[in-house]
Parts: structure tokens; sequence; C-alpha cells
């Protein structure tokens, strides 16, 4: 696997896959690689052409400094998972490669994906999402890129950034790999103790339940609002897990659902935080 940590030397090794007629697929990431991560890569590898990663904790889309510093670097372990799913080219720069000294400010009009769920409860992240995601696609050019479900607002607000800035990228969705338990696998669950994980588990439980329970609703027993509830009260119950929100929304809009939204559009979004973790995860209702 070729690393490179600067953009010309980017530039370089992606003419030369490009003038042996490759196409690029890219998967940008913050690190503490997981499955997750993988399984994307691993879709990119299973296309052909060349597939590359980038690794960059992004300061600008942390609205809290503290899961910055905390954020998990274990380098050297990451290079060896891309290499043994077969990662052809890692991007790895640092802070100054991506950001200007005197950088311009950066303000894009997401409309209402940036002022609902995540948007309303990390004021600013997706401005850091879509600024960081801007400049390595300008930088990697990727045919096609692959982000996670686990993430779904994000591939959302990625999806109107194309739109508005007329990108010539396919984004692709990969699904959510899970621990057997149901817990959805992300980078920061290394700072949960295996008691923690347990009670982070009633996420997923509560998604499923949802998903579970939507028959009910479509038979007209019970109301969304009502399922919502039950979820909200399933995880209020659980001990040590403090609920940020528990919403049932069309799935493209993130407007929250009501009786009349078809019932193949629905997702089910949480966010909880669990030993001063912060915890994300969805559920596409079929
Ligand atoms: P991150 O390193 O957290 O910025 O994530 C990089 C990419 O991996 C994003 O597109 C995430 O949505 C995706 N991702 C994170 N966790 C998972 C997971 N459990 N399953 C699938 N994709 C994931």
């Amino acid at each position: 696997m070729n690393i490179v940590k600067t953009k010309k030397k980017l530039e370089e090794v992606l003419s030369a896959f490009r003038k042996d007629g490759h196409k690029i697929n890219f998967i940008p990431t913050m690190g503490a690689l997981h499955e997750g991560h993988l399984s994307l890569l691993k879709q990119g590898i299973q296309w052909g052409g060349k597939t590359v990663c980038s690794i960059f904790v992004n300061p600008t889309q942390f609205n809290d400094q503290e899961d910055l510093k905390k954020y998990p670097r274990p380098l050297e372990q990451d290079v060896t998972l891309l290499e043994s799913v077969g990662c052809d080219l890692l991007f790895l720069p640092d802070i100054k490669e991506m950001y200007e000294d005197n950088e311009e400010e950066w303000s894009l009009d997401l409309g209402r994906l940036d002022r609902v769920l995540e948007g309303e409860k990390r004021p600013g992240h997706f401005q850091g999402v879509t600024q960081i995601v801007f400049k390595l696609f300008i930088a990697v050019k990727p045919d096609r890129a692959i982000f996670g479900q686990k993430d779904l607002q994000q591939f959302l607000v990625i999806e109107e950034m194309v739109r508005l800035k007329d990108l010539p990228v396919q984004l692709i969705m990969g699904t959510t790999i899970r621990e057997a338990s149901g817990l959805a696998l992300s980078s920061r669950n290394v700072r949960l103790s295996e008691a923690g994980k347990k009670k982070a588990l009633v996420l997923s439980m509560a998604l499923q339940y949802v998903e579970a329970h939507l028959p009910h609703v479509k038979q007209g027993h019970l109301t969304l609002a009502d399922l919502r509830q039950e979820a909200i009260t399933l995880i209020n119950d659980s001990p040590d897990v403090s609920l940020e929100y528990f919403a049932i929304c069309d799935r493209t809009t993130l407007l929250e659902a009501n009786n009349s939204t078809p019932h193949d559009r629905l997702v089910a979004l949480v966010a909880a935080w669990v030993e001063g973790v912060r915890l994300i995860d969805n559920v596409v209702l079929k």
C-alpha cells in the first residue's frame, strides 16, 4: 500500500492510477479503523479500480474539544488493517496540509439537514464535515465515494454538498456493521468499558423494537408517536444511559414522520451518552 502525506504526492500516485485506466474509489475516515470501515473498503476493492482511504481527524467538525483530544489514533494498527484488506493508497495528511493559516470561512447552506438531530445537537459539525470532505474530494477526485449508513445524516449532508457544488462523484452508502450483540461498531466504542458496552446495547434494542413493532402501526393498532414514546421509555428506563434524541423520520428529508409518511420511507435514529461517550445509531425501517 502506498502511503502519502501531501496533496502533491497524492496527485502523482493518482494520476499514475488513472493513466492505467483505473477508476478511483474513496473512503474518507478519521482512523481507529474497525470492521465497519473495512466493510466500506472491501466494497470499493470488490468493484475494481483503485481504492483510496484517507485518515484525518478533522478538527473543524468537533464541537467538543474534549472529544477531539480523546479521539483514538492507533495509526500502526490502522495501516496493518488497511494492508490486510488490500487498500491501494492511504492519504495521511497533517492539519497544515488540509488547512491554510488564513483559511477562508466555510459556510454551506445545508438547509434543515443542518438544523435537526445531529445538526441541532452538534452546532457547526456538518459545516466542518462538508468543509473537509469537499477538500478531500478536490484532492482525490474520486469516481465513487463510500460512506456508512451508521452516519445517515452525514450521508444526506454530503449528498446535498455534492449537489450544491456540482461535484462529479457517485456516492454510495454501505450498511452498518454491528457486533454480534447488536452494538453498532464505532471508533468511540474503545472508550467504553465492558459494562458500558452492555448499557449501550439499549440503543440498538430500542431501534429493533421500533422495527419489530412497525407492523402494529401499519395495522392501525398504534401510532408512530406511541411507538417512538415506547422506544424512549425503554432507553430512559435503562440506568446510566442519557438520551439526546430518538426520532422517527422520513429517511431522505429527516422531517419528523407522521402517520401519513409512507412506511417504506422511514428511519429511526438515536443519540445517547454512555460513560461520557456520545453514541449514535439508526435503522432504516422496512
Ligand atoms: P469515521 O472514521 O467515524 O469518520 O467514519 C468513516 C466512515 O466509516 C463513515 O462513512 C462512517 O459512516 C463509516 N462507519 C463508521 N462506523 C461504521 C459502521 N459500524 N458500519 C459501517 N460504516 C461505518
